[in-house]
C-alpha cells in the first residue's frame, strides 16, 4: 500500500492505489479555453471508494465529478465544491450530486490529501430519510482564525471540532510548512 489513510479505510489501500493511478486529465490552455469542464475522472474513481466505505448513504446516489481549469470565491482560492443537482438540471441529467474539482490545484495535491477532500466534498452529500430525498450538508463549523485565537473554543460546536482535530493530528498523515 502506497497511499497512507486513516485506520477506518485502512482495508481500501489497494483500492485507492488503482483509483489514484487512473490516468490524470492533461490539458493545455487552449483546451480549456474551447472546453470549461472535464470528466474527472480520478476524483470520481476516488469518490467511488469512499462511498462504499464511509458515506454508504451514497450507494444508490448519481454523483458527478467534473474538472473547471481553476476554481475561486471572492478572490480566494476554492480546490472542490459540492452541490445539489435540482430543479432545472435535474429534469436534463440523471445526477443527485455534482462535485467541481479545481484541476490546476488537483494536479499539486498529494494522493492523501486528493482522498482527504473527495472525502470533504462527499461529506456535503447527505441523505434525508424522513423526507427521502438527498440534501446538501453545510459545514459544522465556519469560524476566523482570529477569533479562535481572541477567544478558543468559545461555542461548542468549536470545542467539538477541537477535540476532533487533536485526534486526527495524532495520525499525523499531513505536515504543514
Ligand atoms: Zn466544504
Amino acid at each position: 500500500m502506497a497511499v497512507k489513510v486513516p485506520e477506518v479505510l485502512r482495508t481500501k489501500g489497494e483500492a485507492f492505489d488503482r483509483a489514484l493511478a487512473r490516468p490524470m486529465l492533461i490539458r493545455t490552455e487552449d483546451q480549456w479555453k474551447e472546453e470549461a469542464y472535464a470528466e474527472a475522472e480520478q476524483p470520481e474513481a476516488v469518490g467511488a471508494v469512499l462511498v462504499e466505505t464511509l458515506h454508504p448513504h451514497l450507494i444508490n446516489a448519481a454523483v458527478g465529478y467534473l474538472y473547471r481549469k481553476e476554481m475561486a470565491r471572492n478572490g480566494a482560492e476554492v480546490w472542490a465544491k459540492a452541490s445539489k443537482v435540482g430543479g432545472k438540471l435535474a429534469h436534463y441529467t440523471h445526477l443527485d450530486f455534482l462535485i467541481e474539482v479545481n484541476w490546476s490545484r488537483w494536479l499539486m495535491l498529494s494522493d492523501e490529501r486528493r482522498i482527504a477532500l473527495i472525502d470533504h466534498e462527499l461529506m456535503h452529500c447527505g441523505y434525508d430519510g424522513e423526507h427521502d430525498r438527498y440534501v446538501l450538508v453545510p459545514h459544522d463549523l465556519e469560524e476566523f482564525n482570529a477569533i479562535a485565537r481572541r477567544w478558543g473554543s468559545w461555542r461548542p460546536s468549536m470545542a467539538h471540532f477541537a477535540t476532533a482535530l487533536g485526534e486526527g493530528a495524532q495520525l499525523a498523515l499531513f505536515t504543514h510548512d
